[in-house]
């Protein structure tokens, strides 16, 4: 950790005491720092928090009050999750307070080189397999940290000069970022998405592109060059630009980046591994490996090393993860998949039969743009409120089995027995949990628990 900042000097205020306001109000305090924590709920109950008023903080709960500002602090730490729109953010705005999130801090603080991956999916899957290629430089560790579950400014302190920090960057952290500066940005994507947020898609691609707002030549941009826009994004960025390309391979691409050409994942001329390496389906699964192969390949990683960890790489648990092969039947566990747009993605991942589990919350939409997407699904097991629902589509789609179910332990259970050989049984909800379950995490491992246990129980005879 870089200790040339005087921390002892900064009057902080820390809005949202979540996972990441809990690491910036310790760091703050352990460097001297004087602190304000500002959270709308009740932390009287939280040992944590009296610890902090112990040593100094002050704790101010119940909401926002924007009467705090009066006090002139020096910036602001806001949890990512805080929208702009909120009295007190406005009044900071207008006071030209700067508004930084965790990974601001994290950044300045880190020695180790910083590796920064965002995008609108795939960020987890491409972060999870460049820490698994990074795992095999021998000269120093490679670190997980931000959006991935595991607070920067933890990871930032422990982290040393011959380290590795892989963080993987939301839109949201990215909105409170200032000087930032990746040694290698990771882009995998840009799509619409999170405009109730950001307000306009141009202040979204704004956000995303901050991870490269302070890149110079000495630092590297790992991009999607299938995306054109993307291209034209950063057509006046002065980083090292390394595309990476499975539909738009041409000279440029080449010569400087990560490629699929015939079955073969390729850098800048070379062959690294091949195709069937891979062991976690679907295209776009071939964008996230060649985006991470491409950092590997700058740093370093051997051929053979990038061919191990792919062999090894299952997936990231939650994210069309394979959970077994039983008898000739897969298990897939897709519980993250919240959206259609999630589910359209994992159904497109599969070319056998597929016996599928879903449902969930009802957030009003109707799941007709599904229905280009069923006509290998075989059965549908439908629970939660949007059994109904999507039983209109799968209808409408002309699966042969259609099956409304209370739970989804009992519409796994039908999926198990409907299951035959060649099938692969699908959960992939389209809707988020919270009907029937506290996190998608839960959803999802309460399926893979049901599948392991049928498997034990009540294997099949043929
Ligand atoms: P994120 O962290 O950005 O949410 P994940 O790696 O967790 O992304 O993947 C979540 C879901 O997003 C996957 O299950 C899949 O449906 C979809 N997805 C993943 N990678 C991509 C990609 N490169 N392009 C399009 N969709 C993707």
């Amino acid at each position: 950790m870089l200790k040339n900042i005087e921390f002892n000097k900064h009057k902080v205020l820390i809005i949202g005491y979540a996972m990441t306001g809990k690491s910036v109000a310790e760091f703050l305090l352990e460097q001297g720092a004087s602190i304000t924590i500002n959270d709308r709920g009740d932390l009287s109950q939280d040992p944590s928090v009296n610890l902090l008023l112990s040593q100094g903080a002050k704790v101010v709960t119940g909401g926002h009050p924007v009467e705090l500002l009066e006090e002139s602090f020096d910036y602001i730490v806001k949890n990512p999750g805080i929208p702009y729109s909120i009295p007190i953010i406005k009044r900071a705005i207008e006071l030209k307070l700067p508004i930084y999130t965790d990974v601001e801090l994290a950044s300045w603080i880190s020695e180790a080189a910083l590796i920064g991956v965002t995008g609108s999916n795939g960020k987890t899957t491409t972060t999870s397999l460049i820490h698994q290629f990074l795992s095999y430089r021998k000269e120093g560790q490679a670190y997980l940290a931000g959006n991935i579950g595991v607070p920067s400014l933890e990871v930032a302190k422990l982290a040393k000069a011959e380290d590795d920090m892989i963080i993987e960057l939301s839109s949201f952290q990215l909105m409170g970022t200032e000087k930032l500066c990746p040694n290698i940005a990771v882009i995998c994507n840009v799509y619409e998405a999170h405009l109730d947020y950001h307000g306009t898609r141009d202040a979204y691609i704004k956000a995303k592109l901050n991870l490269v707002s302070n890149v110079s030549a000495n630092e590297s941009v790992v991009y999607n060059y299938d995306q054109h826009e993307l291209r034209e994004w950063l057509e006046d960025n002065v980083a090292q630009k390394v595309p990476f390309s499975v539909n738009a391979v041409d000279d440029f691409v080449r010569t400087e980046g990560a490629y699929l050409e015939d079955e073969t994942l390729c850098f800048k001329g070379e062959a690294v591994a091949s195709l069937t390496d891979i062991q976690i389906p679907g295209s776009h699964n071939v964008e996230n490996v060649l985006a991470a192969l491409a950092v590997a390949k700058l740093k370093g990683i051997s051929n053979s090393n990038i061919q191990e960890a792919l062999h090894r790489f299952n997936g990231v648990a939650h994210r069309i993860q394979p959970i077994g092969q039983f008898k000739e039947r897969h298990f897939y566990n897709d519980s993250k998949a919240t959206n259609m747009t999630a589910t359209i993605t994992a159904l497109k991942s599969f070319n056998t039969p597929i016996v599928y589990i879903g449902g969930g919350l009802d957030r009003g939409n109707e799941f007709d743009e599904l229905i280009p997407y069923l006509s290998h699904v075989k059965a549908a097991f439908l629970y939660g409120e949007t059994k109904e629902k999507m039983a209109k589509a799968f209808l409408e789609a002309e699966t042969a089995q259609i099956d409304i179910k209370e739970n989804l332990t009992e519409a796994t259970e039908a999926a198990y027995k409907a299951a035959k050989k060649g099938d692969t049984v699908l959960l992939s909800p389209s809707c988020a949990s919270w009907d029937q379950f506290k996190t998608y995490e839960v959803r999802g491992q309460l399926f893979v628990d049901v599948i392991q246990n049928l498997i034990k129980e009540e294997p099949y005879q043929d």
